[in-house]
């Protein structure tokens, strides 16, 4: 570098104050003026050096390394040097997956922290109607505390889950206070919960269905189906391409399948349309072996994989989101896509999350690191009726926006 140019670099920093020095160096290309300490400094802050990689928004599988910088992915290749990283996270015969999204949770409640799932690894979540108007403020203080990312759907019924059945009454869906509340709360409500079971909503599920609707305008509504009033292609009629039906392995009456066991075509003709169907595992009510085994011999797979998590389900049925995905590995989904159903395709479900579920470079830098066992494992649908599976996920580390949390 001649006289002038080195002048001409220090009039220059002296007046760059907003770039990181980093950023300025790297944009001049000025190395010989790096202090040598600062010449052998780490490339990343994080690489996962030798799992199986698992990107189903890519279609990749391949075993290789994950260099992670500032927060963001920023390569994805074998044989990364362990020199340039800050942190190596030792990934070897685990597989290394964007961070898991699930779609249904409940973390309203004391007994069910948005940390806890994180050691599960998920590193975003909604949270399925546990407020509507009358509480929202409440959980959003949850959301906004948690250290990973929780959106909600806000239950079109202002006090949200209840016991007795929010909906009982119909003016409980008041869609004048959810709209104010969703106004007040942009940043955090990413739609809309309806709960339209007998036991919720009584006979009005139609009219639960048309107020949430009236209420979420361009955001999704969350249906929670099941044991309704009306026949499920009757609700159905009345949702927009985005919309998520839950519980869809639901056991009669009013399941997704006809009398002699086949889908029924308005369930086909939903999704044609772009109306999301997702499991909500939960523990009553929600799935049984038999709905499965007919639905997805008839070739309908779900398009997420959700956990319909709550405190209780912590030790009964539920336990955690890879244990529910190992569920529809045991019944033949495979590996890449039940993963894409916790990562991707849940991503593409919540436009707060549409950058997420994936490990392209300049994604936000959320992992799981996931251990595939294999052995005999005892599964349990809703009414306690056991499988045993042969391979079930186990999460052993978990990045959140290229920071290790576990
Ligand atoms: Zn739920």
């Amino acid at each position: 570098m001649s006289f002038v140019s080195f002048v001409s670099f220090v009039y220059l920093v002296s007046f760059v104050s907003l770039l990181t020095r980093r950023a300025f160096l790297a944009a001049t290309g000025v190395a010989t003026l790096i202090p040598a300490r600062r010449a052998r400094a780490a490339r990343y802050d994080l690489v996962i050096k030798g799992g199986r990689v698992i990107d189903p928004a890519r279609r990749l599988d391949r075993v290789a390394d994950v260099a992670i910088e500032g927060g963001r992915i920023r390569a994805i290749q074998p044989g990364i040097a362990s020199a340039d990283a800050a942190n190596v996270l030792d990934a070897a015969g685990r597989i290394v997956a964007p961070g898991l999204i699930d779609l249904h949770v409940h973390v309203g409640a004391a007994d069910l922290t948005p940390a806890s799932l994180l050691r599960d690894g998920v590193t975003s979540m909604v949270d399925g109607g546990s407020a509507g108007a009358d509480n929202i403020d409440a959980l959003v203080r949850v959301a906004q505390a948690a250290p990973n990312r929780v959106r909600i759907f806000l239950n079109v019924a202002r006090t949200g889950v209840t016991g007795q059945g929010e909906l009982m009454n119909i003016e409980a869906a008041d869609v004048d206070a959810a709209r104010r509340a969703i106004a007040q709360h942009r940043e955090w409500i990413a739609g809309v919960k309806v709960r339209l079971s007998q036991n919720v909503a009584g006979d009005h599920d139609l009219e639960a269905v048309r107020r949430a609707r009236l209420a979420a305008g361009p955001l999704p509504v969350m249906l929670h189906v099941g044991q309704t009033f009306s026949p499920l292609p009757k609700i159905l009629e009345r949702l927009e391409r985005g919309d998520i039906v839950t519980h869809i392995y639901s056991p009669p009456p009013h399941s997704l399948l006809d009398d002699g066991g086949r889908v029924l075509p308005e369930v086909r003709a939903a999704r044609a349309r772009g109306i999301r169907f997702d499991v909500g595992n939960g523990r009553n009510g929600h799935i049984t072996w038999p709905i499965v085994d007919a639905a997805t011999r008839d070739g309908f797979w779900p398009d997420t994989i959700s956990s319909d998590i709550t405190g209780p389900g912590r030790t009964v049925r539920v336990f955690d989101l890879p244990t529910v995905v190992s569920k529809f590995l045991m019944l033949g989904m495979p590996l890449d896509q039940a993963i894409g159903c916790v990562t991707s395709r849940a991503a593409a479900s919540v436009s707060a999350f549409k950058d997420l579920g994936t490990l392209r470079s300049g994604a936000p830098a959320d992992v799981a690191i996931l251990e595939l066992r294999e052995g005999d494992f005892e599964f349990v649908d809703n009414v306690d009726a056991k499988r045993t599976g042969h391979r079930k996920l186990v999460t052993s580390a978990v990045v959140m926006n290229g920071r290790q949390s576990l």
